[in-house]
């Protein structure tokens, strides 16, 4: 999609809603970041007719991603507040974190940090589908399938953005938020880009000896390989080499659960079963567009490595902060003030997120969680101030 012109002119908010193909706020994208914003800007008291979502996508297709996110408590939180708490959502409440080839391991509980659980394992699709029953509930519009081919900031005297569809009118907006998500191969490279060469191999698997509520992250040469407790058996996020990726993809079912049980050991005992293996390409990829009157959140404006599970937790986020500063400011003032409030968390989470990535496909940078690997992790049991950090950069988005 075409980025909007930066402009800094500055002039008051207008509203035209009664004309049908001009909104107060058109949000491109109807993945979650999309719908939470939407569903926060009208629980804040915007009419349900001022606010279009437009997707690319039909709610089927958005829906099947096979991605499994790990929540955080702080998103559970905000996902009940739009009555949208997601289905089948499972507890994580204690994390086996373990090295491959090296003595040791530790486990992180919920109750050492006063939480209730660590993180809660939830598939794509249900985390959409409660959203989306909101959205209808609240009679909120998406229009889709429908592809943004351009955003272009109207020239100022005009004061509103103009949003090209592909093979309709184009329609206008006082303010257009970015929500188009994506995955790092999809995109165009921004300013804060780095190419980690990893993708992740996506499945659901079964074992003997599953152990309620604990999630397992195994760190190996290859890469970090993360089973998080979903059903009857485990979500597993297998990052490894792009080539080693697309060739496990390939392989049949019985030699698929061999090369997993060499890569993890037999903690769970043995794999018994995968459901067919999805690939998604990794890396960072992050710029906090904005102008006057349009702005990017979510993975439109980051796009993060999985390794510590925060790419969606930082979009609600994105999404929460927003709005409030929408509902309280005009929009030039709200878009200004939410790029500043909102610069910490973010810079924050990619430094986290791009340091453990970095640690983990490549090796030895000397950040302290290397310093906690290189211990041994049985030592660090042992060692509270490093246990203590080893658990917060495993916490899944931590708020
Ligand atoms: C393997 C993997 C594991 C992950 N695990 C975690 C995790 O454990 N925890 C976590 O917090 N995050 C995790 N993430 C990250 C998380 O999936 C993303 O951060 C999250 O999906 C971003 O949501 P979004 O709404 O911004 O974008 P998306 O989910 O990408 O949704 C964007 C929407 O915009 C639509 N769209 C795109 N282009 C256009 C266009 N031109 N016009 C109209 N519509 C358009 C798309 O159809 C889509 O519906 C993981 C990611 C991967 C790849």
């Amino acid at each position: 999609m075409q980025a909007p012109a930066p402009s800094s002119a500055a002039s008051p908010m207008t509203t035209t809603s009664s004309h049908p193909s001009h909104y107060r706020f058109v949000i491109c994208g109807a993945g979650p970041v999309g719908q939470a914003l939407a569903l926060e800007l009208h629980r804040g008291g915007v009419v349900a007719n001022e606010i279009l979502l437009i997707d690319a996508k039909n709610a089927e297709q958005v829906s099947k991603d096979a991605r499994t996110i790990a929540l955080s408590h702080g998103s559970q939180q905000l996902l009940e507040r739009w009555h949208a708490s997601p289905q089948n959502a499972t507890a994580i409440r204690e994390i086996h974190v373990s090295r491959r080839r090296h003595f040791g391991r530790t486990l992180i509980h919920a109750q050492d940090y006063s939480l209730p659980a660590l993180g809660y394992v939830v598939r794509y699709g249900d985390i959409i589908n409660p959203l989306e029953r909101s959205l209808t509930q609240a009679d909120l519009q998406v229009l889709r399938p429908q592809l943004v081919a351009a955003i272009h900031n109207a020239d100022d005297e005009a004061d509103v953005v103009r949003i090209a569809l592909a093979g309709r009118d184009d329609i206008t907006a006082d303010c257009v938020i970015q929500a188009e998500g994506g995955i790092f191969s999809d995109q165009v490279q921004r300013q804060q880009h780095r190419d980690y060469q990893q993708s992740a191999v996506i499945a659901h698997v079964n074992c003997a000896h599953p152990i309620a509520h604990r999630a397992f992250e195994r760190f190996t040469e290859e890469g970090p390989i993360a089973l998080l407790p979903q059903d009857a058996g485990y979500s597993l996020v297998w990052c490894c080499r792009p080539e080693r990726a697309n060739s496990l993809q390939q392989l049949d079912d019985v030699a698929f659960l061999q090369a997993l049980q060499t890569a993890f050991g037999d903690r769970v005992g043995q794999f018994t079963a995968a459901s067919p293996r999805f690939v998604f390409t990794l890396g960072l990829n992050a710029q906090a567009d904005a102008s006057r009157r349009t702005v990017k959140i979510g993975n439109a404006a980051q796009t993060l490595h999985p390794v510590a599970g925060q790419g969606l937790n930082l979009g609600l986020r994105d999404a929460f902060v927003l709005a409030q500063h929408l509902l309280r400011d005009p929009v030039e003032i709200g878009i200004e003030k939410f790029m500043q409030t909102q610069e910490h968390d973010r810079q924050r989470t990619i430094k986290i997120t791009d340091g453990m990535a970095r640690l983990f496909a490549a090796s030895a940078d000397g950040s302290a969680l290397q310093t906690v690997l290189g211990l041994g992790l049985s030592a660090v049991d042992l060692l509270s101030p490093l246990k203590r950090e080893l658990a917060e950069q495993m916490m899944f988005g931590r708020r």
